[in-house]
């Protein structure tokens, strides 16, 4: 018999886009003999609506601006409740969702809530993965090298700017990165070299968030590598991203097709060995199931610095971490049975 799977795409996120594109690709390649999927689309506004099947990414974006204004709300746990209700076979969720409200634990949580199976991370992990400061702070609890950072709430610039700017000058150099603590994608994030720049910095990341995170800019390589599994992760090869832009901006990881993809990465046994090492302690200490991106920054002495995971990671064929276990051997196919096999297993066990 078939296994069901609800694809949950789309969402409440500034990552939308990049979910519609996601979920297509993995419609694609799901194997029809094994699986029966439906798809259900959030809107931006939170609607969820059943499809009878994905369409195109490129018409479906299009519709999307046109009618972005118009969506109405639905109870997403009723509507899911009544469509599991009806499964007569073991389904499982796929929450193919990016940024907040889907990869940061709310929507696991409603899940958690209907006893039901799901792909990935689970509410605590999701939860701190997306919060940057959160996750930075159990990095370092863990031991993790990573960048100096300090993070102020909108509430505290708005009454005090000038001090907001002080205690970041007072941390760290520039050039510095600003970011909202709880977003993907490289959205809303600046690179700054002066004073001025951080205070646009600070308008432009305080418009997605009420708590941003300002980081020590550092001059390093971008390796990242794949992390699957529950009680017992294993890696994939590493790879290296190489921007052409000033960073990993939005722009080049979606629309410019520039940005190099170095699969395997070009590192010394002994950095890989170190990444494979701090990406299985970072895995563990946001206590994460399933799957994670743990991307990393290895400057020119060889330091390496964890940057950051994610609990959701681009997952089209051409991204990162589908490539990287193609390179490790588990195509995308098998790495999406894979994942549903061990979200499967993590629900078992709670059982
Ligand atoms: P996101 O979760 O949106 O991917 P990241 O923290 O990974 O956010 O930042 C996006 C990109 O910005 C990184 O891939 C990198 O190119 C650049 N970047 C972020 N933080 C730093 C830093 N502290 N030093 C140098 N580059 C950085
Ligand atoms: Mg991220
Ligand atoms: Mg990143």
């Amino acid at each position: 018999m078939k296994k069901k799977i609800f694809l949950l795409y789309g969402g409440k996120s500034a990552e939308h886009e990049v979910s519609i594109r996601t979920a297509f690709a993995v419609t694609q390649a799901l194997n029809f003999e094994k699986y029966e999927v439906t798809p259900i689309y959030i809107t931006e506004a939170g609607q969820w609506v059943k499809r009878e099947a994905l369409e195109n990414p490129v018409k479906q974006i299009g519709e999307l601006r046109l009618d972005r204004q118009k969506s109405t709300t639905t109870s997403p746990a009723l509507f899911i409740g009544d469509s599991i209700e009806k499964m007569d076979e073991p389904g499982i969720i796929f929450p193919l969702l990016h940024g907040p409200n889907g990869e940061d634990g709310t929507v696991q949580g409603m899940l958690e809530v209907l006893n039901l199976p799901y792909v990935g991370n689970g509410v605590l992990a999701s939860a701190a993965g997306m919060d940057k400061v959160i996750m930075k702070n159990l990095f370092r609890d863990a031991g993790l090298n990573q960048v100096d950072y300090v993070s102020v709430l909108r509430h505290e610039w708005e009454n005090d700017a000038v001090a907001s700017y002080e205690k970041v000058e007072k941390a760290l150099d520039y050039p510095c990165f600003v970011k909202p603590a709880n977003l993907g994608s490289s959205v809303g994030i600046s690179k700054c070299k002066n004073r001025e720049e951080l205070v646009r910095a600070f308008q432009e990341a305080f418009q997605f968030d009420r708590k941003i995170i300002i980081e020590q800019g550092v001059e390093a390589r971008e390796i990242e590598i794949g992390v699957l599994g529950n009680d017992q992760p294993i890696c994939s090869v590493a790879g290296e991203i190489v921007p052409k832009t000033e960073f990993y901006d939005y722009r080049a990881k979606y629309e410019d097709g520039d940005t190099a993809l170095v699969i395997p990465a070009d590192v010394s046994e002994e950095i890989y060995e170190t990444i494979k090492e701090m990406a299985i302690t970072a895995f563990k200490a946001l206590d994460c199931s399933g799957l994670v991106r743990a991307d990393f920054f290895v400057a020119k002495e060889g330091k390496v610095l964890i940057n950051e995971i994610n609990t959701m990671p681009g997952f089209t064929p051409v991204s990162m971490f589908p490539l990287l276990w193609k390179h490790s051997g588990l195509d995308y196919p098998e790495l999406i049975d894979r994942l549903i096999e061990l979200g499967f297993e993590r629900y078992e066990e709670k059982q």
